[in-house]
């Protein structure tokens, strides 16, 4: 099988990858034009998470999850996962074919990128594929891997590779939406999506005492905490300075708290080289399905009020904060009297 492409095609094929305004718009144009290739009969997207946690000498990460299907979104579908390419990414080529049949052509294509800021991606293509097909895999994925590291600079921040604000602004509007569509009846029981602010307490005295590049080694380590102890499933973000932002998904109401407790305590557990102890107040509240990105924020910042102004160290639910206040109230009415 030949490909006999004409100059317009490729053309339009380059602007149409080079004019996308995100990684995730960026894949799925990419996707299509894998779909336009004559003997391509499925292609998929994945990102692979966390790779470091496999250990020379293990022919499999001993965590689940790790190849996720793209889109990501905030309802997981572990049949859409793809962990036995784990192996076969191992190899360092960028175009792995598989599954060859009598006359050199396969059945099984994978293209993968590694070494970008962001996590390792990877498409599996089904169909037929002949040499010509093959080198024009290659061609395309370059420019598609331009792409994405244009994007992952654009879309995640310098110090911490998290996604940055921007990305956080867009996945908190896709939240909206998804559950505009899908409203929660009953967040106390019901699996959903949780937004919250986590932001270090007292973070300028760490400046002040050590300097600004000590006070960027807590932030990252900082952010390599949140990796380690949210799931795959959660979006982790930069949101500026020392506030990050996690969209925790799946969760109801009391397995949300405790998440976000654990990872308080952790916080406050750790010993940071150098700097010693630091905390950070967590404030959360509920994806609302009759919500806009601007109310949630501000209830989020509502609660993160209450938290600093309530000795700080603290995991503060906003939809619980009234009657915090309350009780709040009450008790200096009893310190008075
Ligand atoms: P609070 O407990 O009320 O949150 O107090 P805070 O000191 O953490 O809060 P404040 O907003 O007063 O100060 C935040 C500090 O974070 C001020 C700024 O110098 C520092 N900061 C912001 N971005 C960075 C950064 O990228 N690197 C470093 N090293 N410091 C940063
Ligand atoms: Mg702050
Ligand atoms: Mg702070």
């Amino acid at each position: 099988m030949t490909i006999d492409l004409s100059v317009q095609q490729v053309f339009s094929w380059a602007a149409s990858l080079t004019e996308q305004p995100d990684y995730q718009a960026l894949t799925h144009q990419f996707l299509d034009i894998l779909l336009e290739i004559p003997g391509v009969k499925k292609a998929a997207a994945y990102e692979i998470y966390n790779r470091s946690r496999k250990k020379t000498g293990e022919a499999v990460a001993p965590c689940e999850q790790l190849v996720r299907r793209f889109p990501l979104d905030f309802t997981r579908d572990e049949s859409n996962d793809h962990n036995d390419l784990i192996n076969i990414l191992d190899n360092e080529t960028s175009v792995i074919p598989k599954m060859p049949d009598a006359n050199g052509r396969f059945r099984q294509v994978f293209l993968s990128i590694k070494n970008t800021k962001g996590p390792d991606r990877a498409i599996a293509l089904d169909g037929l594929f002949g040499p010509d097909t093959i080198e024009l895999f290659h061609q395309l994925l370059s420019i598609f891997r331009n792409q994405v590291i244009l994007h992952d600079s654009k879309e995640r921040d310098v110090l911490t590779k998290l996604p940055n604000r921007q990305s956080f602004d867009t996945r908190l509007l896709q939240a909206c939406e998804h559950y505009l569509k899908h409203p929660v009846t009953d967040k106390n029981h019901q699996k959903s999506s949780w937004i919250a602010l986590l932001d270090i307490d007292h973070f300028k005295r760490v400046n002040d005492d050590f300097g600004h590049l000590y006070g960027d080694e807590v932030l990252l380590t900082f952010s390599q905490l949140m990796e380690k102890c949210f799931r795959y499933n959660d979006f982790l973000f930069r949101f500026g300075g020392e506030e990050f932002v996690v969209i925790l998904n799946l969760t109801d109401m009391n397995d949300a708290e405790n998440t976000f407790d654990r990872f308080r305590e952790t916080v406050a557990n750790y010993h940071f080289p150098t700097v010693g102890r630091i905390t950070v107040s967590i404030d959360i509240t509920h994806i609302d399905s009759m919500c806009m990105p601007t109310t949630l924020l501000d209830r989020a910042d509502k609660a993160l009020y209450y938290a600093k102004e309530n000795g700080r160290n603290k995991t503060v639910i906003y939809e619980n904060t009234e009657t915090l206040i309350k009780n709040a109230s009450a008790n200096d009415n009893i310190e008075l009297f």
